[in-house]
């Protein structure tokens, strides 16, 4: 089934140009150095699925024209992966097949309810809540006739999720892959890596480190992600192999899902 993935967000948790800063890249005219928060919508045979709700998400779903959601994946609970949750209001009202399902792992589900109670209490009085419904993820996601396996990833000390599907995979937010998670990660056409700049950092991957995944996995491409302000994209494309570039909002991709 033929699919279509588009970068919502490449942008590390505070965003590129970052507030505060005027450093070249913060400063630069290239579009492709604007990074909202890190996120990716996936759209097959009608349907529409997004990763992670950025605090941009609003913004990311006007530019893009996205009208319809039918599930929302997360792959933790970080401020910069959950804070857009509310604005899935206006896409939730009037859909004739009941709330948007939302899928997360039992710690991030607690963690998204508790930033958002008003949301799942049932004692709000106030209305105009997102029509949402949260459920666990326990293994592999039949969505639509797709399949969403969750990849486990390792961020500094914890434990999240990466997803694949059908030929393509998307890890953000890593320190490192566990082994058994690599093994589910063969034979794809499109791989997403967090890459977060140059210097080591304790949770995140940087290029160097992501560069050595890919040389590992060999996907046909993998494009970087999750980056700050250190990495200017066209300076930093022009010392990548060409199988391998830095995302950029609003970045279309085909793949088989
Ligand atoms: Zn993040
Ligand atoms: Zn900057
Ligand atoms: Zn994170």
């Amino acid at each position: 089934m033929k699919a279509q993935l588009t970068v919502l967000g490449s942008g590390t948790s505070m965003g590129v140009p970052t507030i505060g800063c005027d450093c070249r890249v913060c400063l630069s005219t290239d579009p492709r150095d604007k990074r909202t928060r890190p996120s990716v919508l996936i759209e097959y045979e009608g349907h529409a699925v997004l990763i992670d709700t950025t605090p941009d998400f609003r913004e990311q779903a006007i530019r893009e024209h996205i009208i319809r959601l039918d599930a929302v994946l997360y792959t933790h609970a970080h401020a910069d992966h959950i804070l857009g949750l509310d604005d899935l209001r206006p896409l939730s009202f009037h859909r004739n097949n009941g709330k948007i399902p939302l899928y997360a792992h039992q710690d991030t589900g607690r963690m998204i309810r508790n930033v958002f109670r008003y949301i799942f209490d049932s004692e709000y009085k106030y209305g105009g809540l997102a029509q949402v419904e949260l459920h666990r993820i326990e293994g592999p996601l039949h969505l639509f006739g797709a399949v969403f396996e969750p990849i486990t990833v390792v961020h500094g000390d914890a434990e999240i999720y990466g997803f694949r599907f059908g030929s393509a995979a998307y890890l953000t937010d890593f320190s490192t892959i566990p082994e058994a998670s690599l093994a589910r990660l063969e034979a794809l056409d499109l791989l997403f890596l967090d890459a977060l700049r140059h210097r080591p950092h304790p949770t995140h991957s940087t290029v160097e480190n992501s560069l050595c995944i890919v040389e590992r996995l060999r996907p046909k491409r993998a494009f970087f992600t999750h980056i700050c302000h250190e990495l200017a994209h066209e300076e930093t494309n022009a010392s990548l192999p060409p199988q391998v570039r830095l995302a950029h909002d609003g970045l279309k991709l085909e793949f088989e899902i």
